[in-house]
């Protein structure tokens, strides 16, 4: 029997995507297909729309035009559907905004229970798997703020992940920690991606970049200016901006 040629399904597809602020265009123009396991690396100047486009992809923002589909279905601002597509996306943001008044455990098992409608002990036991995958099983009864940044980093990761997401976007998770916290973070992330998850990851770590990347996409101004393999775009930038960028980073 042939083995015929698998092309990899695409998890998501933005088309001719446009954000307004009022009269300022924000996103102008994007168009990028997502496969599924794909990690893609996000970067570009400050103000350069990157966190905008991940609020889009998440369904926290209205599109001024152009579309998204996750995992084929539009993502639509009217659709009753909506909040069942935004659960298959996962966030995980700077600030990592934990409740602080509930355990490492019950932050991670609270929206499994209240918008999944899990049973509370197969949230516990999904919890509990998660933490430690996330290398945290020994804080589970702990207050967020007894952990440190990198801690707590990792418990919103977990969060996310109770979710069951199809996706997850990262918006530079790892830019309030202190230096020696940042690799712990990381590492989850790159085990992440190794099990297979959809990604995108907006981060100024070029290390992590170089190694975890299938993609790197560099934006200015709400525009895709170039995109490749981190190989290509680290080591072979064709464009000014893009050299520009890199050059400011070093
Ligand atoms: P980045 O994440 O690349 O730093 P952002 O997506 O946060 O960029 O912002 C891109 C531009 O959009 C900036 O000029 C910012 O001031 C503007 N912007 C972002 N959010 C809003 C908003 N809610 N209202 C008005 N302007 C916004
Ligand atoms: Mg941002």
């Amino acid at each position: 029997m042939e083995l015929a040629y698998m092309p990899k399904k695409s998890m998501i597809d933005v088309n001719g995507l446009i954000k307004d602020f009022g009269k300022t265009r924000v996103i102008d123009g994007i168009n990028t297909t997502v496969s599924a396991g794909e990690v893609v690396v996000l970067i570009g100047a400050s103000g350069s729309g990157k966190s905008t486009l991940l609020r889009c992809l998440n369904g926290l923002e209205t599109l001024s035009a152009g579309e998204i589909l996750i995992d084929s279905v539009p993502l639509e601002r009217k659709s009753s559907r909506l909040m069942q597509i935004r659960r298959q996306v996962g966030m995980v943001f700077q600030q990592f905004n934990l409740f602080p008044h509930l355990t490492v455990l019950e932050n991670i098992i609270e929206a499994p229970i209240h918008v999944l409608k899990q049973e509370r002990n197969d949230a516990i036991r999904v919890a509990r798997e998660l933490l430690s995958k996330v290398g945290l099983s020994d804080k589970r009864d702990y207050y967020p703020a007894t952990l440190s940044g990198g801690q707590g980093q990792r418990v919103a990761i977990a969060r996310a992940l109770a979710m069951h997401p199809k996706i997850m976007l990262f918006d530079e998770p790892t830019s309030a920690l202190d230096p020696e916290l940042v690799g712990e973070v990381l590492n989850v992330m790159k085990q992440l991606a190794e099990d297979g998850m959809t990604m995108i990851v907006v981060t100024h770590e070029m290390g992590f970049a170089r190694e975890v990347a299938d993609r790197v996409i560099f934006i200015d101004n709400g525009r895709i200016v170039e995109e490749g393999s981190p190989v290509q775009i680290f080591g072979n930038p064709q464009e000014k901006r893009t050299k520009a960028f890199l050059g400011r980073l070093r």
